[in-house]
């Protein structure tokens, strides 16, 4: 929709200036002319005495044209790398597409973009796959959503997969939905379960809503592929096998990923995050209890007695006690260590989703009707400031 001024037909009365509760019009060379601040409020269209202001409609979109569900077939992973390096989410992916395959009874297919990837298409033949898809191109040597997106778009489109699943990683969550607006399908972004709908074989998805508080389960009725992103440790990965098995489908760079808006300059390593909070076994998190940003030295010393990383809440983080990039939960890092020892944490929904899944939970809070008690293997009732230097010297004298 746009409302636009025949110039032709203007008459340069002024009238319609003051009707517009935006200022968004204005004279140009005796002319009225619409500007970009226009709400599209309507205001204006009655006033013109010649009938010169008009409202047309734009098509955004190409029509939808209508898909042959039948067309479709297979589950597609992304196997994301960064550096050459399989990121872990790949085989959480390929787990859980390998359970979707054999349900619908479809191939399970990786799909691998990057440059100089051969021995990482190679590792994912033994994870139990029918096809690696691999574009391997200078092009994909870093990551843009452009290339990246018109490639998935581009092998989707030759192969007609019925399930594309991505990690709700930085990358996947990045390019994923432009490969769902390239491909006019729907996407359910951040879901931490899949299923296969019995009677009509589509596949169910279900993410956590409304901040935490219910869990939605979506499905892509009318249009394919299904695409999913999935969030990170939630799903068990897939065991290597001691055999290589399927093959690997070599394809070159499309042309539609030639052309890039955005260029790659340079990137820049966070330095202060030593431990990788999503792939570490023990996380120590600091929460509001903590009472001031000083006491992350607490937190900071009894991860590193345990060898583990640092978590926070988003209350400490909202405050600029510590970086973003430490913040667990739905906002936040989805993590599942061995060991998860929560400090003045209160247990919120939002926080919950993001560590509940750790293998066993120790919880420290002074409230004995704190709700990460709730989740907490072990409680330990008492003031953090006792409790974690205590817990330094025990572990130190070990
Ligand atoms: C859309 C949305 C997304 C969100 N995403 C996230 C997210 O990703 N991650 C996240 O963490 N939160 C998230 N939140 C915020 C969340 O709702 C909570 O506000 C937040 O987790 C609270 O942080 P906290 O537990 O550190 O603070 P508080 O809730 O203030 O809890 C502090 C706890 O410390 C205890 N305590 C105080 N002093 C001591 C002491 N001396 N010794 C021991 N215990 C003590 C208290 O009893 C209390 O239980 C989100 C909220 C919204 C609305």
């Amino acid at each position: 929709m746009n409302i636009y001024i025949d110039a032709d037909a203007c008459t340069g009365c002024e009238l319609c200036l003051p009707s517009c509760p935006f200022n968004a019009i204005e004279m140009r060379e005796d002319k009225a002319v619409i500007l970009d601040n226009c709400t599209l409020c309507n205001a204006c269209l009655d006033v013109c005495p010649v009938d010169a202001i008009h409202k047309v409609e734009e098509k955004v979109t190409a029509p939808h044209k209508p898909c042959v569900i039948e067309e479709y077939a297979g589950v597609w992973v992304f196997a994301e790398q960064r550096k050459g390096v399989l990121q872990t989410v790949t085989f959480e992916l390929l787990g859980e597409g390998k359970k979707l395959a054999a349900t619908l009874g479809e191939e399970l297919c990786a799909v691998l973009l990057g440059d100089g990837i051969r021995k990482e298409a190679e590792t994912l033949l033994y994870y139990d796959v029918d096809k690696v898809y691999s574009i391997d191109d200078p092009t994909l040597a870093v990551f843009q959503d452009d290339t990246y997106s018109a490639c998935m778009a581009a092998l989707a489109r030759q192969f007609k997969p019925n399930i594309i699943l991505g990690g709700a990683t930085h990358i996947g969550r990045s390019f994923i939905p432009q490969v769902a607006v390239k491909l006019q399908t729907g996407l359910t972004a951040d879901c931490t379960g899949l299923t296969i709908e019995d009677s009509s074989k589509h596949l169910m998805q279900t993410r956590p809503a409304f901040g935490g508080s219910i869990f939605a389960t979506i499905a892509t009725y009318h249009h394919r592929p299904q695409i999913a992103t999935v969030r990170h440790k939630v799903m068990k990965p897939a065991k290597r096998q001691s055999e290589r098995r399927g093959e690997i489908v070599q394809l070159p760079l499309p042309d539609e990923a030639k052309r890039c808006r955005t260029r790659f300059i340079t990137s820049v390593e966070e330095l202060e995050e030593t431990v990788n909070l999503a792939e570490a076994d023990i996380i120590v998190s600091g929460g509001r209890g903590l009472g001031d940003p000083k006491y992350f030295s607490l937190i900071q010393e009894l991860a590193k007695t345990l060898g583990g990383a640092v978590g926070a809440s988003r209350a400490t983080v909202d405050a600029g006690w510590i970086p973003y990039s430490h913040q667990v939960g739905q906002t936040g890092k989805t993590v599942c260590p061995k060991l998860y020892i929560a400090c003045g944490i209160s247990g919120a929904v939002q926080h919950l989703v993001g560590m509940q899944s750790s293998d066993v939970i120790v919880a420290i809070n002074k409230d004995p009707q704190a709700p990460i008690f709730k989740v907490a293997s072990y409680g330990i009732v008492g003031d953090l400031h006792e409790v974690i230097p205590a817990l330094i010297k025990r572990f130190s004298a070990r």
